[in-house]
């Protein structure tokens, strides 16, 4: 079959490789009809997270089932189902706590990731998915790949970065990042209450969906961001900060722009291994801090209902959708903000 292989910085190619088969009794093989291309797939794309060369890329992925191990029960040959990001065994002490970003069983693995047990990545043909039972969630007819795939990764980091906000009707909530997540985060947000929510960023075509998805626009071209956020406060700052880039700048930003005694949540990936941190800031003003990897697993079923009725618009994200063949360009463009992009889709 096809995959998109990690072959050096800024170089990933498509390669034949043998077709994934069943391994394990709780395997199943998925025929992929939908796979994305993520922004934490850009910090390995960038050599800042270490993968093998030949690993196969991505993590968001959808298709059909195509096979399935002799002890999978939950699932079977022809269904419809999409996957979290991380691969978790739903029996460990972790699973069982509700934090399958921890599972032991699998080391903390991410489909053609860096952590844990290495499984190949979802932008190819076909996927081996462990613990099938676990890890697969069924997708009604009438939800089309567009609308279900993010489930598995960006939705629900996404939602999780709004609900971790604990949001509040009539709050004034900042997203700080109108990549793919941030945008997701953006519209999570409005079904908290906010009376506002502003988005900052400066790539123009990003501000402006963000605006279409009914935010405000805090442009960082024009100046110091917690300067804008604040005159546009009344001198307070935002109740609530969503932050959605994963570096320090933004970080440190997002605790100095949020109100005394607000919240800021973070799911930006990060790539350093620490990073500065206004300590003394956040201290006195009573913060509140919350960030994480998100266990989209536990989000796949809530959220569904609500992209079914289109609270969830996730699809107005999408800009590009790309033969498999083209990931080479899908890469390039979404990496360099070509093209006007933002999120691009690969079919096999
Ligand atoms: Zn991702
Ligand atoms: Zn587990």
């Amino acid at each position: 079959m096809k995959a998109i292989a990690f072959r050096g910085v800024g170089d990933v190619r498509v390669e034949s490789i043998p077709d994934p088969r069943i391994v394990e009794p709780t395997d199943a093989v998925v025929r992929i009809t939908t796979s994305a291309v993520c922004g934490s797939d850009l910090h390995q794309y960038h050599g800042r997270a270490v993968v093998e060369p030949g690993a196969i890329m991505g993590h968001e992925f959808m298709g059909i089932v195509e096979d399935v191990g002799r002890d999978v029960r939950a699932i079977s040959r022809g269904d419809r189902v999409v996957a979290p990001f991380s691969i978790s065994c739903g029996r460990c002490e972790w699973c069982l706590r509700r934090l399958p970003t921890q599972c032991s069983t699998t080391g903390r693995a991410v489909f053609g990731g860096r952590f844990g047990k290495q499984f190949p990545g979802g932008q190819a043909e076909r996927i081996r998915v462990p613990f099938a039972d676990h890890m697969c969630e069924r997708i009604p007819a009438d939800l089309g790949d567009e609308r279900a795939l993010f489930l598995g990764d960006i939705l629900s980091t996404g939602y999780a970065c709004a609900e971790n906000g604990g949001i509040r009707p009539g709050d004034t909530v900042a997203v700080f990042g109108c990549g793919p997540v941030g945008l997701l985060a953006l519209q999570s947000a409005h079904l908290f209450g906010p009376a506002r929510v502003f988005a900052v960023d400066r790539v123009d075509y990003r501000l402006k969906l963000a605006e279409e998805l009914g935010a405000t626009p805090v442009d960082l071209d024009r100046g110091d961001p917690i300067e804008q956020l604040r005159a546009a406060t009344a001198g307070r700052g935002p109740d609530v900060v969503l932050e959605a880039v994963g570096h320090e700048i933004p970080f440190a930003q997002a605790i100095q722009a949020v109100r005394a005694g607000g919240t800021v949540s973070s799911v930006g990936v990060y790539v350093e291994a620490s990073i500065g941190f206004p300590a003394r800031e956040a201290f006195f003003k009573d913060l509140t801090l919350k960030m994480g990897i998100c266990n989209a697993r536990n989000y796949i079923v809530p959220l569904m209902p609500l992209v079914r009725v289109g609270k969830l618009q996730p699809a107005r994200i999408i800009t590009h959708t790309l033969p498999l063949a083209d990931a080479p360009r899908g890469y390039a463009i979404f990496d360099r903000k070509e093209d006007r992009a933002i999120k691009v889709l690969l079919k096999p």
